[in-house]
């Protein structure tokens, strides 16, 4: 469902994302683990097709992200890190509009999910209110509502649980098995080593740009050669690797 092949990102000789290779299968929930500067969202915004790679592919449901890029969005729903809305609409006409860019704008049964996707995220009360007025967690779960507007195949989400109080980090803890559980791939990157043990069906570690380990639960328990958890095994994976390339964002 989705395959990495290769795929690198270098910012003005740091090589953010170095010659990563993945194959993540249908129905799972993909956790994708690292240390501060490792790589992840460099490899999410690839992945999203919101930055080009470097060099190396990416596949996501048979279909090449470099030449079929509107073929391949159309199947994926991106959440970023940090929710990105226009603070003069109210969040009944951002998804209007967001339906609009799939085209969805006529489909009959658009409204109808709308509703249903507002209820789910808590939002009905505050529809016509202006996203400018919304908390973070309000944008965020907005921007979630946006994210399945269009039924993707695939959900790519860079830190999901930020900024989302713990009812709301339960709701979608939920909402990702519930999805898996229907067939939808889900990558998300996290912090969080109880929401990788508690949700993800397997886990990959990035450090300084390259997967360094990648399993289940269990098989990196057995990869690390330590029992305990999660926390345990990531320190005990990434000790003493501290990332020599890490150093303060600019532009590229
Ligand atoms: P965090 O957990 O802190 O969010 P991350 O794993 O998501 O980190 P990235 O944001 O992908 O890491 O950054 C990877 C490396 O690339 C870091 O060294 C970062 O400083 C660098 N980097 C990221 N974006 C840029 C950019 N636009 N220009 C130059 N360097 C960048």
């Amino acid at each position: 469902m989705i395959k990495l092949i290769d795929l690198t990102k270098t910012y003005k000789g740091l090589r953010a994302v170095d010659r990563i290779n993945l194959e993540v299968k249908d129905g799972i929930i993909f956790g994708f683990l690292g240390p501060n500067g490792a790589g992840k969202t460099t490899t999410i915004k690839m992945m999203a097709g919101v930055l080009a790679p470097t060099e190396g592919r990416i596949i996501i449901n048979g279909m090449d992200l470099a030449s079929e890029p509107v073929a391949v969005k159309r199947c994926v729903g991106f959440i970023p890190d940090r929710p990105f809305v226009y603070e003069k609409l109210t969040g009944l006409e951002f998804l209007y509009f967001i339906a609009g860019l799939y085209s969805l704008d006529h489909a009959p049964s658009l409204r109808e999910k709308i509703s249903w996707l507002l209820e789910l995220f808590e939002l009905t009360h505050w529809q016509e209110e202006l996203i400018g007025s919304y908390s973070h967690g309000m944008k965020q779960r907005l921007v979630m509502c946006a994210a399945l507007l269009h039924q993707p195949r695939v959900l790519i989400v860079d830190e999901p649980m930020v900024g989302l109080d713990p009812k709301g980090a339960r709701l979608v803890k939920d909402l990702f098995r519930d999805l898996a559980s229907e067939g939808i791939t889900i990558f998300m990157s996290t912090h969080s080593m109880e929401v990788a043990e508690e949700v993800c069906d397997e886990i990959a570690i990035i450090q300084a740009g390259k997967i360094i380990a990648r399993g289940t639960g269990e098989g990196l328990r057995r990869q690390a050669g330590v029992d305990g958890s999660l926390e345990h095994i990531f320190l005990k994976l990434t000790e003493g690797k501290r990332i020599a390339h890490e150093r303060p964002l600019s532009s590229n």
